[in-house]
Formats: C-alpha cells, structure tokens, sequence
C-alpha cells in the first residue's frame, strides 16, 4: 500500500529513511541478535544508543556543556506538573497564555504556587501571540513560561521576551525546525510526537544551575536532578522511543541539519499561505505577523464545505486535515518529516477543489 502524506498534528510523520531504518534493524539490531525493543537500558549496546542520541540532538542544536539533555517519559504534558515542581522555590511563575497548550499548563502550575497570566490572546480565541512588550512580568518570578509554537491555533513567537527569571518553553510543535539560541533560556521541553520521534516520549533541555531546587514532595520521577544522575534512566526509559528519535536525529544531519530544514520549512510554510491569501474559498485564520510555519490553520467559512474539503483530501491521500475539534476548519501540520511535494500536492488539491466549489 501507498504512504499518505499525512498532515496529522501529532503523532505525525516520520522521514521515510527513519522507518525503514527502524524496520530494517527490527529483528536483529546490529550484531547484537536482538530488537532494540528487547535490550537492557542499561547494556551496553543500548547504552551506546542513548548516548548517540544525546550526542546527536546536542550537536543539532548547539547545546552548551552547562545544559543538561533528558528524554523523560509522560510527553509534554507530564512537564506541565513537573515545571513548578522543579522550578518553584519563591511559589510564583509567569505565564503567556497564547494557546490552549499554555493554558493548560498555567492551570497546572496553579496547583503548587502562584501563577501570574503576564499576557493573554485568549479572549481573541489565540489568534496571535499576545504582545510582549506590554506584558506584565513579575520581576519576583521564579521563571518565565511560554509555548512557543501554539499547535492548535496556528502561531508562533516571533520574539522572545526580555526577562530576567529563566525562561521556559514548551517547544512541542517547533523544536528542531528553526535554529534556538539555547543560551537564552534556562529549560526547553518538546513532546517528541511532533519533531522528534513517536508519542510519550519529551526531550529536556536545562540549564544545570536550575537543577536541585525542587520542591520537596516532587515525585521522584518528575525531578529533573535526579533523572539527570541518573541519565534519564532512574527508572526504565521509553527505549524504543528513544532510539526512534535517535533515527530520527541521524536523518536530519543527514539532511543538512537544523538551518538547512528551516529553509525548507519556511518553503513549505510560504506556499501555503501565499495560496491561502489570494484564494477566495479559503482563509488563512492566525494573523499574519504570528503565522506559525509547522500547522498552517485555515477555514472556507462554511462547516459544510470544511467537512467536504478534508474528506476529498482524504480520498486523494492527503489526510488528517480536520482542525482541532475546539477549533473547527482545518490544520495542515507540516513539520520536519513533511516533505515539499506534499505542501505541493495540497495546494493543487485546494486549488482544484476551489474551482469547483467557489
Ligand atoms: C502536543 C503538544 C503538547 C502535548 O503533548 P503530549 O505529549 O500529548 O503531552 C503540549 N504542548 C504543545 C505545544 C503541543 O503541541
């Protein structure tokens, strides 16, 4: 059977070279007569996997020896907790609530201190990302939380704000796409279903003076210093989760790395929303300034016409276009592993469905 492109916001899709990998080296790993699913985390065949991984999303992203690099369990989601957890030693944080995703994890972090909302879009139903030069940020913060690429709304930080508390950002749905100044924040997390690998998996990245100042009740597993001693393994890790990323980050070296795929990004990104504003069927619904280059958010006005759209798409190949069930319209999500002729193939399908349905 045919791939589709699949324009899921996540799980979404692997590069093809990844899961041949994965498939080829599915019964025997190396010389090693075993699965990667079947091995010790703590062998050294698997060991040698983990530390590859490591090695090879530090050089992607340039990560400084004073951070330290996780893959935890739980997703993003699961870091909403272990946040203010780790980070909250005054009891107060900064939130931008620019999305659902970031409201959810100010609500979470509302369970173990005080949670200041320094700027909101949320009346406006998260169509931008909210000003942050007039943001109210509280200089007594113990950090700074943002997410910077708002998935199911379609936006995308264009700036980073000019605070003093460590900065925190839920990376989920942009990391690896465009190059980050790590330097300029204390933590970054990404649920790996997006960017990264398979589902249930997040990537951490924090500055090493943020670590040993968790509150004392913080689960053992949620406790960034611990996890980190323990390389990621204080208990058994997502294995087979990892060593996918790991494909996953040899794939995208091999593409040239992060600056290189921004360029494509941003290809992809443009040809959608250079149709979507000439078309007079479809309108793009993030405003422009904040356009998010991994889920391109659009609707024709009209639920009806939106229902027929994805299922037409769907029957050429193009599928899981339906936006976010809170939301309504559609989502193209096209992260890293979507390849150019699938944007391509998209445009033409709109274009033609247009015609017929202006
Ligand atoms: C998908 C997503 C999440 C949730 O990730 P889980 O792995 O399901 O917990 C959180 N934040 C952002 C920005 C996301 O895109």
């Amino acid at each position: 059977m045919e791939r589709v492109y699949n324009f899921s916001p996540g799980p979404s899709m692997l590069a093809e070279p990844v899961l041949k990998k994965a498939q080829a080296e599915m019964l025997a790993y190396g010389s090693t007569g075993m699965s990667v699913m079947e091995m010790s985390h703590r062998s050294k065949m698997y060991t040698d996997i983990y530390d590859k991984a490591v090695a090879d999303l530090r050089e992607l992203m340039a990560v400084p020896e004073d951070y330290e690099v996780l893959f935890l369990q739980g997703g993003a989601t699961q870091q909403f907790s272990a946040i203010p957890l780790n980070l909250m030693v005054k009891g107060k944080a900064d939130y931008v609530d620019s999305g659902n995703f970031a409201h959810l994890a100010a609500e979470e972090a509302k369970r173990y201190g005080e949670v200041n909302i320094a700027a909101t879009s949320r009346a406006d139903t998260y169509t931008y990302v909210p000003d942050l030069s007039s943001a109210a940020f509280d200089p007594e913060a113990d950090y700074v939380h943002i997410t910077q690429n708002n998935t199911i709304y379609g936006t995308r930080f264009v700036e980073l704000p000019d605070v003093k508390a460590p900065l925190v950002t839920d990376a989920s749905s942009m990391i690896l796409s465009e190059p980050m100044d790590v330097t300029k924040y204390g933590v970054i997390y990404a649920g790996a279903q997006k960017n990264i690998g398979p589902s249930g998996l997040c990537v951490l990245i924090v500055r090493k003076d943020l670590l040993g100042r968790a509150n004392p009740l913080c689960p053992k597993l949620l406790n960034w210093e611990v996890q980190a001693k323990a390389g990621s393994m204080y208990n058994t890790p997502n294995t087979w989760g990892i060593y996918l990323a790991g494909l996953g980050f040899e794939w995208l070296k091999s593409v040239g790395g992060v600056e290189a795929i921004e360029k494509v990004n941003i290809e992809k990104a443009q040809l959608l929303y250079d149709y979507l504003d000439e078309s007079k069927l479809f309108k793009p619904t993030a405003q422009a300034k904040y356009r998010s280059r991994m889920n391109v958010t659009f609707v024709t006005g009209d639920a009806d016409k939106d229902a027929a759209f994805v299922k037409a798409a769907a029957a050429r190949g193009l599928v899981n276009l339906k936006g976010h069930r809170t939301v309504g319209g559609m989502r193209a999500s096209i992260y890293n592993a979507m390849p150019v002729d699938g944007v391509k193939a998209l445009v033409a399908f709109m274009k033609q469905f247009e015609a017929e349905n202006a």
